[in-house]
């Protein structure tokens, strides 16, 4: 299979060129040239395979041209071993809990398949070495750290704000040490994310050394993303509640809803989107304006969102043809304040008794306000609330088991580095690698 760029400024490259590079030249997101459609048989007996078969079937359609049957058949169940069960939470709506792999956060999911699949490109190319770079607010250091940890031929630095991701998720990625280096950077996570594309376009660090991205424009993390929609969609056909399906997306970068969006593609009987927001609103304002303003980005208790020119968003313009007509017939949006997300999260435990993170009380929410008759909703939990530990305890005045895997990550010791914001001094270090 070929990927263009959503640029289209420069020719279709191989999955391999895709996976490694991350980003195309013309800096453009990589598209796959075709999305196949899934058999109708597949469909009829869906309900009776497991996530792995799932995944396994849509990967196929996806990397089968590319990749050998056996090898992705092992990178399908050895990254994708743990659970993405749906879970009644109130009338029609249920939770898509896609915390349950070792970071407690749905990147694990793409951040596992990626590295193995990276990993597998790397192991043809005999000794090149990738230097994976990943800025993050939290949760994609983690997700990625932890599904890069020991892959060899490849070494991730993370970079994250000093000071500003909450102790239980530097933990994460700071306590790991092998092929794991964290960067510690004197700024913000704008900061971070400025420094890592500006060492994408440097000429000469390039030269110096194989620069890769783990962020959802690498094709290979956001594309697996896919796989938990049919699943979820499985499990509501064992209820006999597949009819209407409305699924809501806690979005900041746009990867999750898109990968559900190819979902759809593929022939997953979906009738509609929600992408869930903050107070970081470009997209809702681009439903009712039909006008794209990226914006700094507002910092709210759903951290994870906050991104204020969401990098997928030319992936959902080029599926839909820059039509901003079908782009509203398929997705809606919403946005809600620090305030409502917090009365949303309360409301929900007390009379649910199912506790959310902040990003799930988004999607939570917006089922509550625009599900219709007959329609059945599922959101995504796309992380454990005891990763938000110190908010998620506030607001509902208590406080939270915090899981055995997290636990560990506490125990680590930290090793850091640490760096100004300025280019000059990280490019100095990565040319003295
Ligand atoms: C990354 C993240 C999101 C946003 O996902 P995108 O794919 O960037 O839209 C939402 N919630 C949590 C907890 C996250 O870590």
């Amino acid at each position: 299979m070929k990927y263009y760029s959503t640029n289209k400024k420069v020719e279709g490259v191989s999955l391999e060129d895709a996976v490694v590079k991350g980003l195309a030249e013309d800096k453009g997101l990589f598209m796959p040239n075709s999305i196949k459609a899934l058999p109708q048989t597949f469909f009829d007996t869906i309900e009776t395979l497991s996530f792995q078969e799932i995944a396994y079937t849509v990967g196929d359609a996806f990397f089968g041209e590319d990749v050998e049957a056996e090898a992705l058949k092992k990178i399908v169940y050895e990254t994708l071993n743990f659970d993405t069960p749906i879970v009644p939470v109130a009338d029609n709506i249920y939770s898509l809990e896609l915390y349950h792999g070792p970071t407690l956060a749905f990147k694990d999911v793409g951040g596992r398949f990626m590295s193995r699949l990276l990993g597998y490109f790397i192991q043809k190319q005999a000794k090149t070495k990738v230097n994976v770079l990943v800025a993050t607010s939290g949760d994609t250091g983690s997700a990625v750290a932890n599904g890069f940890l020991g892959v060899e031929g490849i070494h991730v630095y993370v970079l994250y704000p000093k000071g500003l991701v909450s102790p239980i998720q530097e933990c994460q990625f700071t306590t790991l040490g092998q092929n794991i280096t964290a960067l510690e950077v004197d700024g913000t996570f704008d900061d971070c994310q400025a420094l890592v594309k500006s060492a994408f376009m440097d000429a000469e660090l390039n030269a110096h050394m194989k620069l890769t991205s783990a962020n959802s424009i690498n094709v290979a993390r956001f594309l697996p993303q896919s796989f938990y929609y049919f699943y979820a969609y499985a499990q509501l056909k064992k209820l006999n509640k597949n009819k209407e399906v409305v699924m809501c997306v806690p979005s900041g970068n746009f990867g999750n809803i898109t990968a559900g969006l190819f979902a759809k593609r593929m022939g997953l009987p979906i009738k509609r989107f929600i992408a869930a927001n903050n107070r970081n609103d470009i997209f809702l304002q681009y439903l009712q304006t039909g006008q794209y303003n990226p914006r700094p980005s507002i910092s709210t208790i759903a951290n994870a969102m906050d991104v204020g020119d969401p990098s997928n968003f030319a992936r959902v313009l080029d599926l839909y043809e820059n039509s901003h007509e079908a782009i509203k017939a398929e997705i809606s949006g919403v946005s809600y304040d620090d305030e409502q997300i917090a009365v949303a999260l309360k409301t929900c435990f007390e009379e649910t008794d199912y506790l959310l993170d902040p990003h799930g009380a988004c999607g939570y929410q917006a089922l509550k306000d625009g599900l219709r008759l007959n329609e059945t909703g599922v959101f995504l939990e796309t992380a454990h609330p005891a990763k938000f530990l110190e908010t998620v305890e506030r607001i509902i005045g208590q406080k939270v088991d915090i899981p055995q895997k997290l636990q560990e990550f506490m125990k680590g010791e930290k090793q850091s580095l640490e760096l100004s914001k300025d280019f000059a001094g990280f490019k100095k270090y990565l040319l003295s690698l």
